[in-house]
């Protein structure tokens, strides 16, 4: 079985940074990509940072709201989320999960019995996502939307040892991408 983590802000909508989960939208494409995921027949999960719950700007039950509202939204476009992770930590918490570090990827993995070769990470950010994404030997998507463009210019830095197997105009082109290359694996 393979799978696709997508991140939220900056990849399917929003802008990159943090934002109270009743302002974040999609992008109006995202809805039919993430439906165009769904038809491949793999598995479509959420991964997502989320240190405004820890620093106390929202609480859990809200950004649990907010998915909710985007998964309504999904299901107007026939399309939906297999499952969603997030790290509400504080990023001095020194938890596992928050990207780049992998426990969000590893628990998707003990919960669906996935192989991490079969996973595929887009994202925005390449000091988060691609990292953890890297560590974890997936295969690679930058999105440029979001912080992927500041990701390979001023941020290139951060995570100069790190490739992408792909960099996508946005969530659609990143999808085309991935529907190709399941095809020749
Ligand atoms: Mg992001
Ligand atoms: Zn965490």
């Amino acid at each position: 079985m393979k799978a696709v983590f997508l991140d939220r802000d900056g990849t399917i909508g929003g802008t990159g940074g943090g934002i109270h989960p009743y302002e974040f939208s999609m992008y109006d494409f995202s809805p039919r990509a993430i439906k165009s995921l769904n038809d491949l027949g793999i598995k479509v999960f959420l991964f997502t940072n989320q240190t405004r719950v820890g620093r106390g700007y929202f609480t859990e039950e809200e950004l649990i709201k907010g998915f909710e509202n985007m998964k309504e939204d999904l299901i107007e476009h026939s399309a939906f989320l297999d499952d969603i992770f997030y790290c509400p930590h504080k990023p001095d918490d020194g938890c596992e999960c928050q990207k780049p570090k992998i426990g969000l990827l590893l628990k998707a993995q003990r919960k669906y019995n996935l192989n991490l070769k079969d996973y595929y990470v887009i994202g925005d950010t390449g000091e988060s996502d691609m990292l953890a994404a890297s560590q974890a030997a997936t295969k690679k998507v930058l999105v440029k939307t979001g912080w992927g463009e500041s990701s390979l210019t001023k941020y290139r830095g951060r995570w100069i040892d790190v490739e992408p197997d792909y960099i996508a105009e946005n969530l659609t082109d990143a999808v085309r991408w991935i529907s190709h290359d399941l095809l020749n694996t």
